[in-house]
């Protein structure tokens, strides 16, 4: 058996659900919205269904789909990119980052990586042959510095991940962080796989800097993006891979042997979505934004010290000054089995020096099952004192 995966925890997102519905709780853990999604693109994939979208599309992904990304990212960030040399559409981002990972790691190539980070990218890198490289990332701030960043670049680095918006932290990194990495890629020549799945999920007038648009990053970058997040449709898994034609050409190579082709019906009502007026997606990011302002005030009123989300589906909440003198892991246990309310302990993003104070909630959610998750949630704070 591979010891790698054998010895591998569940993660941490079916452990927390799989107790949400063991003590029937409200689950703030796993981001998924309670929304249906907008209903106009769910009508075109069953439109697409019955109209005979339902044998293997092109491997690369539907032309009209690998289109309308190109277009997408065009407008919403000046990018251009060739649908056809440049653009592969994937059965999720995670099936994009393990075939990144499968694809450019040769054994013995270090992987920069920062924590929290998403719980699959250690796994893959390992079971990949790479060798991942920590960077330690802390609240309240999150921020990369170049003392960090000296620390694990190498001659030996092959590669970065870089998650931005930062799942779970929750903020949005500024242009200034980017050219920090930028220029540490540049100068170890390095290629960057950036999760950019959170692209749209940007509040307060925020904008989301796509890596591969910094200065000297266009070759060396392999940006994904996940239409379960832009349209509120977690289940869909439909991904998306731009990279510069050498780099997609490797990445193609590791997709037709990982899933070879995404359902059709899909892809054709996620071309449409993309297409969507810009109302659309400025009005999710208010809409949700509204939702993350309810349960911010509402945790905030029954005394949880909230750290700012200025992306995501997440906040995330401080335990420290509650004095509870217990770990995130422990208290969201207790969270989930007395009060019925689960959320998801950061530490998880963690392997080594776990910041073991901060607890994710997810506020994707509609009102009602926010306050109700915020009446138990005050029942556990007055529990605690
Ligand atoms: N991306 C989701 C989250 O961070 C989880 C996806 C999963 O369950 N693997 O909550």
């Amino acid at each position: 058996m591979n010891p790698i995966f054998a010895n591998l925890p569940v993660t941490v997102f079916e452990v927390m659900s799989q107790l949400a519905r063991d003590h029937n709780a409200i689950n703030l853990g796993q981001g998924f919205p309670d929304d249906p999604g907008p209903e106009d693109v769910r009508r075109k994939a069953a439109e697409a269904s019955i109209d005979g979208y339902n044998q293997y599309p092109s491997m690369m992904g539907l032309p009209e789909l690998r289109e309308a990304i190109a277009a997408h990212y065009e407008h919403w960030h000046k990018l251009s990119l060739d649908p056809l040399t440049e653009v592969m559409v994937t059965s999720g981002a995670t099936e994009a980052i393990a075939g990144a990972l499968f694809g450019l790691i040769e054994p013995g190539d270090e992987v920069v990586v920062f924590a929290p980070a998403y719980d699959a990218y250690l796994p893959l890198i390992r079971r990949a042959g790479g060798i991942p490289r920590l960077v330690r990332l802390q609240p309240p701030g999150w921020r990369l510095t170049e003392e960090a960043l000296r620390g694990v670049f190498n001659a030996k680095t092959k590669l970065v991940i870089f998650n931005n918006p930062l799942n779970p932290a929750a903020i949005v990194y500024p242009r200034e962080d980017l050219a920090l990495l930028a220029r540490f890629c540049q100068e170890f020549d390095v290629i960057a796989v950036c999760d950019e799945v959170w692209e749209h999920v940007v509040f307060d007038g925020r904008e989301h800097i796509p890596l591969i648009a910094m200065p000297g990053m266009r070759d060396r970058t392999v940006k994904i993006g996940s239409a379960g997040k832009i349209f509120s449709l977690t289940g869909w898994k439909v991904g998306f891979v731009c990279a510069a034609p050498p780099i997609l050409r490797v990445l193609a190579k590791s997709h037709q042997f990982l899933t070879f082709t995404t359902p059709p019906n899909l892809q054709s009502a996620v071309a449409y979505g993309l297409a969507k007026s810009d109302d659309y997606f400025l009005g999710m990011r208010t809409e949700l934004a509204r939702s993350r302002d309810r349960l911010t005030k509402g945790l905030a009123e029954i005394g949880f010290p909230v750290l700012p989300s200025q992306g995501t589906y997440f906040l995330n909440v401080d335990l420290k000054p509650l004095g509870l003198n217990e770990t995130d892991e422990a208290f969201c246990k207790r969270l989930v089995a007395e009060y019925k309310v689960a959320g998801i302990p950061v530490s998880a993003f963690y392997e080594e020096e776990p910041v073991t104070s901060v607890v994710r909630f997810c506020f994707a959610k509609k009102d009602d099952t926010i306050d109700r998750a915020l009446e138990r949630l005050s029942r556990a704070v007055r529990g605690a004192r």
